[in-house]
């Protein structure tokens, strides 16, 4: 198991921001959902701002009918708020006689929505109530003055909780949107450890949702759900403390962590885990070649920032100079802290102009961001990662920790060629 450095990150003081940030609001994550839940429709009450938004991140990828829509709310909406009410009752109706495989309707809030004070709780009870048992219709807000980029999907797993069914005998969940085939290996590991029942929040169907109860263990795969989490724990769920699965340290320290949780004797696990474990470690030590020695400073954005940085530090040789998060939840990350090397400042929150003054300063070899900030950077010089890219990109567990790395060692690469392209 991971040794923990002489003194880490766990009791380091944290410099805490909060002033103006540059992030996305939670409506992103329905990008990433709405390909998860496969019987699932998210149903944006929002302005032609929300609309673009979804259509810009999405649009190329869709193929099919969209499994998202923007119901736009127009500004005489303000004066009507019983109209609204209405309209979006129309709007659902049309939708669910249209698609009959929906299952599952988001009513998703946005900064209009709320301006307005449209209730989507008391719409989503009252479409509920009308459309069941076929559909489910739940509510969540991805409005950018209340979420950032990675807590739409909290927000959303997390309106999901109370709506689980009960589970009656010990059940292990594991929460947290994974691409189905990063999902399919992770489960194939715990197959071979001999844990076959496991659940996922979300589920790709309805039908699949996991039950939960006292008897439920839950294991974090991301670690953005705070809010989820606190919901688990209501229904009496217990948390699985672990580093998040991220390398070939995070990942076998996480698996570690459920399986002994779920009575699996050390040499079995040994034996699963060797020879994936011998294969990310190649894989990284090859991408690392590039990374070893560099700086890196995170501006927070998605809160993968500190499993991040203890990935780069420990296991790819990197330096860390700041790793900024938009929130830290100790009881998520604390593990991950604890394994991170002194020496980084911690920050939580943001002021963006001052984080940008410590960049500058500090001129990291590599500097991970929002989308807003990587150009302004790389006009003078700094050479950045879009933070997005870890959300979008499979990044979980042994398979992908050297796509992990390449990820990172890429725009340094770049950076080198053009320089010796330059020099010639
Ligand atoms: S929810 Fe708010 S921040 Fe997000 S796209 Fe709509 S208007 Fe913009």
């Amino acid at each position: 198991m991971p040794t923990p450095p002489a003194t880490g990150c766990g009791a380091a003081p944290v410099l805490k921001e909060r002033g103006q940030r540059e992030v996305f609001c939670g409506l992103t994550g329905i990008i990433w959902l709405h390909r998860k839940m496969q019987d699932a429709f998210f149903l944006v009450v929002g302005s032609r701002t929300c609309a673009h938004l979804l259509q810009s991140a999405a649009g190329v990828m869709i193929f099919a009918e969209p499994r998202f829509a923007t119901a736009i709310l127009e500004e005489t909406d303000l004066a009507g708020l019983a109209d609204a009410q209405d309209e979006l009752d129309n709007q659902v109706a049309q939708l669910l006689a249209r698609r009959p495989d929906i299952r599952q309707l988001f009513l998703v809030g946005s900064c209009p929505s709320e301006v307005i004070k449209l209730d989507l709780g008391r719409a989503a009870e009252r479409l509920s109530a009308v459309h069941a048992p076929h559909v489910r219709v739940l509510n969540y807000s991805g409005s950018g003055i209340e979420t950032t980029f990675t807590e739409g999907e909290d927000a959303c797993l997390a309106a999901m909780v109370p709506a689980l069914p009960e589970a009656n005998a010990k059940s292990l969940l594991i929460a947290g949107a994974l691409p189905d085939v990063v999902e399919d290996q992770m489960l194939g590991l715990l197959r071979a450890m001999g844990i076959e029942d496991v659940a996922c929040l979300p589920a790709r169907r309805a039908e699949d949702l996991p039950a939960v109860g006292p008897d439920t263990v839950v294991a974090l795969v991301q670690p953005f759900l705070g809010e989820t989490l606190a919901a688990l724990t209501r229904r009496g769920a217990r948390h699985i403390e672990a580093p998040l699965p991220f390398g070939d340290e995070g990942t076998t320290a996480w698996l570690w962590a459920v399986a002994r949780e779920m009575g699996v004797d050390a040499d079995t696990f040994a034996r699963v885990t060797e020879a994936p474990r011998a294969r990310a470690r190649r894989a990284i030590a090859a991408a690392s070649e590039t990374l070893n020695g560099k700086s890196v400073f995170f501006f927070p954005d998605s809160q993968l920032e500190i499993p991040l940085a203890r990935f780069l530090t420990r296991e790819c040789g990197m330096d860390a100079v700041e790793v900024g998060a938009p929130f830290i939840h100790r009881a998520i990350v604390g593990p991950d802290l604890d394994l991170l090397p002194e020496g980084p400042t911690i920050s939580e929150g943001q002021d963006v102009d001052k984080q940008l003054d410590r960049a500058r300063a500090a001129r990291p070899d590599l500097t991970v961001c929002g989308l807003g900030l990587a150009n302004p950077l790389e006009a003078e010089g700094l050479t950045t990662k879009w933070a997005i890219e870890l959300v979008f990109t499979p990044v979980h567990f042994y398979e992908q920790a050297g796509d992990l790395a390449g990820l990172f060692a890429r725009p340094l690469r770049r950076k080198e060629k053009l320089r010796l392209e330059a020099a010639e």
